[in-house]
């Protein structure tokens, strides 16, 4: 690792890129304490799934550990074996997804503690136990209100009933999920509530876990022993409609690649769906939805506070702006335009695209070079 080539290496990319996607390490940690307070007395775990919401989790579940994070929760058991081995022995690593069919073995030696969520998970888990010849950790999902992952209430009260059921199984958290927590007033939130308030009555002794990021704003009977926020943590707000109480964690930045001027009756990109009525300055950018960026997010690129509106359909690999609006030579080739920052959030691009800051941020990933901020 390291070595003097290292910083050439990464400038050299930096070079050859289309687009910058810097993220921010210290916000990210920034974020992390906020959400501790906000739960306090409850523990904050930190979901990670999908390569840390597409922002790299090699760099930001280390930064997380750093911050005093102890608990994580991914989907896949892969990405718990991956965690593992990143993470060292220490912390307790939770698979949302629970137990893959013939996945017993690999997560019992990495030490991953499967979120059961179905009757054969339980009977595989405890079968393995018995197999393997030690007690193993689980966590117990049930469903109050998703009918996507977990048991019923029904089968809750079984295994509770049953002193058989957990038979060499460490039951470590009683786990439930919110359909509606970024909408505040949903009345679903209260019955999901006292739902899984019943079922953490049948395991006493047991952790629970509710909230994600926006159950941690519906008040404290939400956030019984420990919060799973992941969305939070890289900025997305976690409640919508209302000022967003967390710092933002990614810049996207794209090229300019040339400049031109349109006349009228020009027409720019795919369908020809945008004509120039008037003599129009344009840059076409090195970003498209081969990048992430969602095709159907007409939005807008900026330059210091400037508004640049994009221009016709966005390409593959560009998008044409119209940069009218600022001093003639502003943007030379290489300059660089922000499309997520300070001027347009993940969750704007999200609304501009017919989709949410999530998908956003997990369709980031690959071909933006990136650029981590830490301190
Ligand atoms: C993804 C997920 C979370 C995190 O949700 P955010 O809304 O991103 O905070 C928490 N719990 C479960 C079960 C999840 O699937």
């Amino acid at each position: 690792m390291g070595g003097t080539d290292e910083p050439d290496r990464q400038s050299r990319d930096e070079t050859l890129a289309g687009a910058i996607l810097t993220i921010d390490l210290d916000a990210i940690r920034g974020n992390y304490r906020l959400l501790s307070k906000a739960a306090a007395p409850a523990r904050a775990a930190a979901v990670v799934k999908a390569d840390a919401y597409g922002l790299g989790v090699a760099k930001v579940a280390p930064a997380l550990m750093a911050e005093g994070c102890r608990t994580f929760f991914v989907a896949l058991a892969s990405e718990g074996l991956e965690l593992r081995d990143l993470l060292g022995p220490e912390p307790e690593i939770h698979v949302l997804n629970g137990l893959p069919p013939s996945a017993e073995r690999a997560t019992a030696q990495a030490g991953v503690i499967p979120v059961l969520n179905s009757q054969p998970q339980l009977t595989a888990w405890r079968d393995a136990a018995r197999l393997f010849g030690r007690r193993l950790p689980a966590s117990l999902h049930v469903d109050t209100g998703m009918s996507r992952l977990g048991v019923s209430i029904e089968e809750a009260r079984q295994i509770a009933a049953d002193p058989s059921a957990m038979n060499g199984i460490d039951l470590v958290l009683i786990l439930g999920h919110l359909a509606c927590a970024e909408d505040a007033g949903n009345p679903a939130n209260a019955a999901q509530l006292a739902r899984f308030e019943a079922v953490r009555a049948l395991f006493p002794g047991v952790r629970a876990s509710l909230a994600n990021s926006s159950g941690i704003f519906l008040g404290s009977r939400y956030r019984f022993d420990m919060v799973r926020p992941g969305a939070a943590l890289f900025g997305v707000n976690p409640t919508p409609g209302q000022r967003n109480p967390m710092a933002g964690v990614v810049q996207l930045e794209a090229k300019v690649v040339q400049t031109r001027r349109l006349q009228p009756g020009d027409t720019v990109g795919y369908g020809q769906s945008f004509r120039a009525e008037r003599v129009v300055e344009v840059t076409t950018i090195s970003v498209g939805y081969g990048d992430g960026w969602p095709r159907t997010a007409a939005a807008a690129a900026f330059f210091q506070a400037t508004r640049l509106p994009f221009l016709g359909r966005v390409s593959m690999d560009s998008i044409v702006i119209d940069i009218s609006g600022l001093p003639q030579g502003a943007l030379k080739p290489g300059a660089l335009v922000e499309l997520i920052g300070e001027h347009q959030t993940v969750d704007d691009v999200g609304a501009a695209g017919g989709t949410i800051g999530y998908e956003v941020l997990t369709r980031l990933g690959r071909r933006p070079f990136r650029r981590y901020l830490a301190t």
